[in-house]
């Protein structure tokens, strides 16, 4: 039934595929903070590299790229957020379209062995990427709405399956009674995320050159692009938030989860400057990955079905994640 949960029993049982990442591990923390009992926590990579991890939940390794796995994983499960990707900012993406494309049999194969044992609603995190790329080719873009992702020219190879997947998700819940639930995510960030190694965001890649600066005292920063490209930063918290009321409410539809504070690249420096207490000599990496020129989230439908929308700063919400980011860098 595709409706409205009021108030779902918290000892149902809830798969988080991908919970070992950034936004699964917020999402499973907050299951649990609102009593859920019965919670199983999936995810690729080894325990000790689960951003969180908790001791009351089901916790185990695989690959959900395996039928066979995602057979395990959904076996006696009503609730299925599927997090899990193989991905990363700007400048994974661009160079590992085959990799990103690749996540599409995590979508596939937990989908088909969600209906194997009749699971009831399914959650599927896509991106603000699906977003045809024409309507994002200057800095004061207009708002991106949903109806924007068609006609199709999604970011080539990550978003591709974003889009795919949804329309997926959309045929199986129409087809075999799967409900099915779609977030469209602009970039979320915070704590207890990726903030180096090649997979960050912009965000966690400038809080911690701005925290590197200030611990060496090297005073350069290097930043990809001209700084001019705009983009809207998700806090994890309005992102959490979100997915559960999208999740609960009735709406089937994909919906946009992200802010509708666009800054350019080179504001959020000067904020990331400000929280650090120094200003730093910007020099610009021209033939960087870029991505699109400008991206903002229009909120009018996601006001209108969840009577809310992402509302943290993104000045508050950058002090925490920069204050996280330097505490990694010093232990
Ligand atoms: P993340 O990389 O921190 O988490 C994804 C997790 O999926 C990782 O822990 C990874 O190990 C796991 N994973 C990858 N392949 C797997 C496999 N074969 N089997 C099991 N687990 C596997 O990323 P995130 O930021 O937490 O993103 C979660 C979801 O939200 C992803 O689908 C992502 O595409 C989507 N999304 C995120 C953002 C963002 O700004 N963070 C924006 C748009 C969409």
């Amino acid at each position: 039934m595709n409706e409205k949960l009021e108030s779902p029993d918290t000892s149902s049982p809830v798969l988080v595929a991908g919970a070992g990442g950034f936004i699964g591990g917020w999402l499973v923390r907050s299951l649990r903070d609102q009593g859920f009992s019965n919670i199983r926590a999936v995810d690729l990579k080894p325990l000790s590299d689960w951003y969180q991890i908790f001791d009351d939940v089901e916790n185990y390794v695989a690959d959900l790229q395996l039928l066979e796995n995602c057979r395990n994983a959904v076996q006696g499960r009503r609730f299925v957020f599927n997090l899990a990707a193989d991905m990363g900012g700007m400048g994974f993406i661009e160079a590992n379209k085959a990799l990103c494309m690749l996540s599409v049999l995590i979508n596939t194969h937990l989908l088909e062995a969600a209906r194997e044992v009749g699971v009831e609603r399914f959650f599927f995190a896509s991106s603000a990427c699906v977003y045809n790329a024409d309507k994002q080719n200057v800095t004061d873009v207009v708002p991106l709405r949903e109806s924007d992702a068609y006609p199709a020219m999604p970011e080539d190879g990550y978003g591709w399956e974003k889009l795919f997947s949804e329309r997926m998700v959309r045929h199986f819940d129409e087809d075999f009674g799967i409900v099915g639930r779609i977030a469209r995510y602009h970039n979320v960030y915070g704590p207890h995320g990726t903030w180096d190694g090649g997979r960050e965001k912009a965000p966690a890649a400038l809080a911690r050159k701005v925290a590197l600066a200030r611990l060496t005292g090297d005073h350069t920063i290097q930043i990809w692009g001209d700084g001019e490209q705009t983009r809207s930063f998700t806090f994890i918290d309005d992102a959490i938030y979100g997915t559960e009321r999208l999740f609960w409410s009735g709406f089937s539809e994909p919906l946009n989860i992200g802010s509708d504070e666009m800054v350019s690249i080179n504001h959020m420096v000067d904020i990331l400057e400000e929280i650090a207490g120094i200003r730093l000599t910007r020099e610009y990496q021209l033939d960087a990955p870029k991505g699109v020129r400008g991206r903002n989230s229009d909120n009018t439908l996601v006001q209108s079905v969840l009577g809310w929308k992402p509302s943290q700063k993104l000045s508050e919400g950058l002090e925490t994640t920069y204050a996280w980011i330097s505490n990694q860098l010093v232990l």
